[in-house]
């Protein structure tokens, strides 16, 4: 039965405006971090049983996932991540054929960290590119140029990666739906098989929240925006990309089974500051706090951490219960992670699960959506529509 295993890296080179990801440039305390984080890898090691953080009714690909995510994992030196790998299969008794994805940079990849990555075990790298057109790159504040990303994304096939992931980001100020078409033909050519697409959001603290929120009239219209996303996902059709998530597109055989695992309900556990897990049906989280992180793992004992991973959230200071999942809580999950699928929400699964139809559970919303041409039901699976897509958030809130 498969695991998931997601690792926060909470480092980068340097902040970008847009990002509301939690990370720090300060690298001073990666030493300490790698180190904090082998203890929590080991301690969960310990902890667990054989079964837990399994989900053999809702976990279709039943493979093991690690993901690297961050911050940036490739900024800290690479001896900290793979060493870090290292413990993660070792702990978790992470299987031959199992999906090992890292986050990386354009500007922070090198073919010595690409060999030692691939040596330790990463078999897919997810390369935050988000787009080749250099004034755009301009205005993202990144510190690579498009001639950068493509000599990257070079050096990871030359490295051995045939796992390859891009992520472009659509919706910025001056950018054009040919500009992210080209862009996507470059990736094809160079051998990216997934393509993540995200539509800019100003997230509140930071620098384009600053800068855009006074002034809306400066950001791409909403109907521009949407006439991109779906001129975007036409064209990865086109190339052989299909679609599986609202953002995320892949070639036949190359969709992430690490992030379906979260559309699909499974557990994950979680590791490293900032980063959040689903347990023992407990969603919990570390403190956005590298320090308060480093200094709890140097003092938790065994028995503590057992005690939280078993819902006791009282000892520990970095880490923290988000929310205790009900039955129907988890039922409310299904639609709002599915929907975002182009599989949609498959009734029969469903059914298995909770005992019940999802019809009769949440028989108002989905009359109302069908009816609205928001919704279709294809046999024993309801998904949203063309229209349905663009109204996602408002679809989805009806089952909340
Ligand atoms: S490199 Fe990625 S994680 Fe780091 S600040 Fe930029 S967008 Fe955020």
């Amino acid at each position: 039965m498969a695991r998931h295993i997601y690792v926060h890296n909470p480092f980068c080179a340097r902040k970008c405006p847009y990002c509301d990801f939690y990370s720090v440039t300060d690298n001073f305390l990666c030493e300490e971090f790698y180190k904090a984080a082998i203890k929590e890898t080991e301690l969960i090691g310990s902890v667990i049983t054989e079964d837990a953080g399994t989900n053999p009714l809702t976990d279709p690909d039943g493979k093991d996932t690690v993901y690297f995510g961050g911050g940036t994992p490739t900024v800290p030196d690479s001896r900290y991540i793979c060493e870090l790998l290292g413990a993660v299969r070792k702990a978790f008794n992470i299987a031959s054929d199992a999906e090992i994805t890292i986050e990386a940079n354009p500007s922070s990849v090198t073919p010595e960290k690409l060999t030692e990555y691939r040596q330790a075990g990463f078999n897919r790298i997810s390369l935050g590119v988000q787009s080749l057109d250099d004034e755009v790159l301009k205005t993202l504040g990144r510190l690579h140029d498009s001639k950068g990303a493509i000599e990257a994304l070079k050096k990871i096939s030359e490295a051995g990666f045939t796992n390859i992931s891009s992520d472009l980001i659509t919706g910025v100020p001056g950018e054009t739906l040919d500009g992210i078409k080209r862009d996507i033909g470059t990736f094809k050519e160079l051998g990216v098989k997934h393509i993540s697409t995200y539509s800019l959001s100003i997230e509140e603290g930071t620098e384009f929240y600053r800068r855009y929120s006074g002034n809306i009239e400066d950001l791409v219209s909403p109907e521009l925006e949407r006439s991109m996303y779906h001129g975007t996902r036409e064209y990865l059709q086109k190339l052989g990309y299909e679609t599986y998530e609202i953002s995320n597109s892949a070639l036949p055989g190359y969709k992430s089974i690490h992030n379906s695992s979260y559309w699909n309900s499974c557990e994950y556990f979680a590791i490293g500051a900032g980063a959040h897990g689903f347990l023992n049906d407990l969603r919990y989280g570390h403190r956005d706090d590298v320090r308060a992180y480093i200094e709890e793992m140097n003092t938790v004992t065994y028995d503590t951490y057992k005690a939280f991973l078993e819902g006791n959230e009282s000892f520990l200071k970095s880490l923290y219960v988000e929310e205790r999942l009900t039955r129907e809580d988890k039922m409310r999950e299904v639609p709002f992670l599915r929907l975002r699928t182009t599989d949609g929400i498959l009734l029969d699964e469903f059914k298995k699960v909770f005992g019940v139809e999802f019809e009769d559970v949440f028989a108002d919303a989905v009359k109302t959506n069908l009816e609205k041409g928001l919704l279709e039901r294809k046999e024993r699976t309801l998904r949203l529509t063309r229209s349905g897509l663009d109204l996602a958030n408002i679809v989805i809130e009806d089952f909340l």
